[in-house]
């Protein structure tokens, strides 16, 4: 797999996991007993993670990640038999199947989304 594009759905996962803390954060005894240190703590840790691994990637596809990420927390989405799965439309046999699937960054040229090949 393309290393940029394993950043990106690292990111991903990432946003996911802030996501679900910052909406659990209502319950802070068990968040606390958790983690160990406050949802506060644990939402800036995650933060730094993610400017860090945001900045890693080069200007071209951080930029676009940033755009993606404002409108929709899953900007990587799966491929599955040439539909994605993001706006469900069926990508170009040449973006969905090829022998170097998921080594190179590609979008969908409908929801702009970045695609990861399952299928
Ligand atoms: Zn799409």
């Amino acid at each position: 797999m393309h290393p940029h594009l394993e950043t990106l759905l690292e990111i991903q996962d990432l946003t996911t996991q802030r996501r679900d803390l910052a909406e659990a954060g209502a319950d802070r005894d068990v968040q606390e007993s958790v983690f160990g240190l406050s949802v506060e703590e644990a939402l800036g840790q995650i933060d730094e993670k993610i400017k860090e691994m945001a900045e890693s990637l080069p200007p071209q596809v951080r930029n676009r990640y940033q755009r993606l990420s404002t409108r929709n927390p899953r900007f990587v989405v799966s491929v599955i038999r040439g539909t994605c799965y993001g706006c469900f439309v069926q990508v170009p046999t040449a973006l969905a199947s090829d022998a170097d699937r998921n080594e190179e960054i590609r979008s969908c040229q409908n929801c702009g989304r970045f695609l990861y090949l399952i299928d």
